[in-house]
């Protein structure tokens, strides 16, 4: 029998990015990935495209998988495959049923590798902007379930606990529990019963660090009415002591201009990807539409010649990251490198692109100081002199006219070869209506006039226009795309790039 190797990983307390960075190169190793209800499935975008993905998504319920049934997977897995990661919500030895997991493997005679995570106490906290250990009020933390397992001793009205609730009462520190939402009158009453002053500050977090945080913060007395009277719903971290009072100076999570908007972003699958980490990063909630497709067209005679020439064009020029990204896939599947541009020098429309230019290695030569193919034509012409000069168009099928005008206008020879297309990624929208107009959508935002086209050839402007979402766009072109459509424009970038977009939405709120 061949044994594989376990790593039990800690997939951090929710958002994606606070896994570790030894916990997501792992992650893109594995042979099998066994992952939690609370771990964030979008760290799935770290398994190797062939990896064997196992959700387990309850310990109770109607979907339930036992911990019985996990512990024998594993060990299914484990004997058939070679790398086989469990990925637990936190940190795996925090709650987290790690010892029964770990035994089944000693038994077997597997070898496995713990990788500690952010547990949702921490992050709970710091997200809340409470300082656990703050040493103004607090010396010691203590970690509490507000769910015993089973065969526990038992308190007087037939609950099963080994919690010293006595001992707790009297803590002078701060008292964390985790799964306790379910328990929070019991758990309030015990401590203030066995002595701990009712008004103790008491804070209550659920769905730490993701743009749908809520915080609740009352005293012991009133922490659990209150939660009830909010419909707060777990996961939650329930906080006591003197550091869960508020401070609204601590408070830097839900103060971010951004945080809790959703935000539909439009445009491809990999775009999206990209879009959506900033906005998380910015504290929003992204929205995923696949609105349009990138269809490579390299693998044409006519950009097979073009690249094996390169070098004889005086400028290369690129007008998005797609088409970097199109030109280097087609580059490097092929096993040749940056050194087919020879001496060719190299434009780029605007920091994005050139950014992306930069990720391949290339420093653009010129990138004009607004970001749109009128003034990459007009400013390119002015720059640099190209009379009588090779100039080759690497851009989408569909693609501005004025760019390639104004070159020729300087005298340049120009070659436009189209190295991708957009078309219309038809899927479901019916979802994404019915959340706009019930008023679920805080923006639509827009980063290209195909994406404008091809949004609105599914969903109706009116849906858009009669609802409470507002329209972003990031540039004059895409502006005119929208109201060339009847779509109402609410804020257009003045910095044409999606951070300009993400920045002109968040001034709406200062
Ligand atoms: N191993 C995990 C804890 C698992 S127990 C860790 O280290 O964080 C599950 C409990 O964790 C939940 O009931 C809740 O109390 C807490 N929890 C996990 N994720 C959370 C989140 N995003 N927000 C608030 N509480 C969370």
């Amino acid at each position: 029998m061949v044994k594989g190797f376990v790593y039990l990983v800690g997939a951090g307390p929710g958002r994606a990015d606070l896994i570790t960075v030894r916990g997501a190169e792992i992650l893109q190793k594995a042979d099998c990935i066994i992952y939690d209800k609370l771990a964030n499935p979008a760290l799935l975008k770290f398994a190797r495209k062939d990896a064997e993905i196992i959700h387990v998504p309850k310990r109770i319920g109607i979907n339930s998988v036992s911990q019985d049934q996990i512990n024998k997977l594993l060990l299914e897995k484990v004997c058939s495959r070679k790398i086989v990661v469990r990925l637990k919500g936190g940190d795996p030895g925090i709650f987290g049923r790690c010892a029964e997991e770990i035994a089944i493997l000693t038994d077997a005679g597997i070898d496995f590798e713990i990788v500690p995570g952010v547990t949702a106490a921490a992050a709970a906290a710091e997200y809340a902007g409470i300082i656990l250990t703050d040493r103004e009020y607090s010396s010691q933390v203590v970690f509490v379930t507000g769910q015993e397992a089973e065969g526990k001793q038992r308190t007087e009205d037939g609950r099963q606990t080994m919690i010293d609730w006595q001992w707790l009462a009297k803590f002078r520190g701060t008292i964390v529990f985790y799964m306790a939402l379910g328990n929070l009158d019991f758990i309030a009453k015990q401590l203030i019963e066995n002595g701990m002053d009712e008004n103790t500050p008491a804070a209550v977090i659920a769905d730490a660090t993701f743009p749908t945080q809520r915080v609740v913060r009352a005293s012991l007395r009133l922490i659990s009415q209150k939660c009830k009277r909010n419909k707060v719903e777990p996961p939650a971290i329930v906080i006591i002591g003197a550091v869960a009072d508020s401070d609204a100076r601590l408070d830097w999570f839900m103060k971010k201009p951004l945080f809790g908007k959703n935000i539909v972003i439009t445009r491809d699958a990999r775009g999206n990807a990209e879009f959506a980490d900033k906005i998380i990063s910015r504290g929003g909630n992204p929205i995923e539409f696949t609105a349009i497709k990138i269809k490579p067209l390299t693998n044409t005679n006519r950009f097979i010649r073009v690249l094996a020439n390169l070098a004889k064009y005086d400028w290369i020029i690129f007008t998005s990251s797609n088409g970097v990204m199109i030109f280097f896939d087609c580059l490097l599947s092929l096993g040749k490198d940056t050194r087919v541009f020879g001496s060719a020098r190299i434009a780029a429309i605007g920091s994005e692109t050139a950014d992306k230019l930069g990720e391949y290695g290339i420093k653009a030569d010129f990138v004009p100081s607004v970001f749109t193919s009128k003034e990459l034509g007009k400013q390119l012409s002015s720059f640099a002199n190209l009379h009588s000069k090779k100039v080759l168009l690497l851009r989408s099928k569909i693609a501005s006219e004025e760019l390639f005008s104004w070159l020729e206008k300087a005298g340049a020879e120009v070659e436009n070869v189209p190295i991708y297309r957009i078309v219309t990624a038809k899927g479901k929208c019916k979802w994404l209506v019915e959340k706009i107009s019930a008023g679920e959508i805080d923006w639509l935002v827009f980063a290209s006039s195909s994406s404008v086209r091809a949004f609105f050839e599914q969903i109706q402007a009116d849906t858009v226009n009669s609802s409470n979402a507002k329209v972003a766009s990031i540039g004059p072109v895409t502006s005119e795309q929208l109201k060339s459509l009847g779509v109402r424009v609410d804020v257009e970038a003045s910095e044409h790039t999606v951070d300009g977009l993400l920045n002109a939405v968040e001034q709406t709120y200062k």
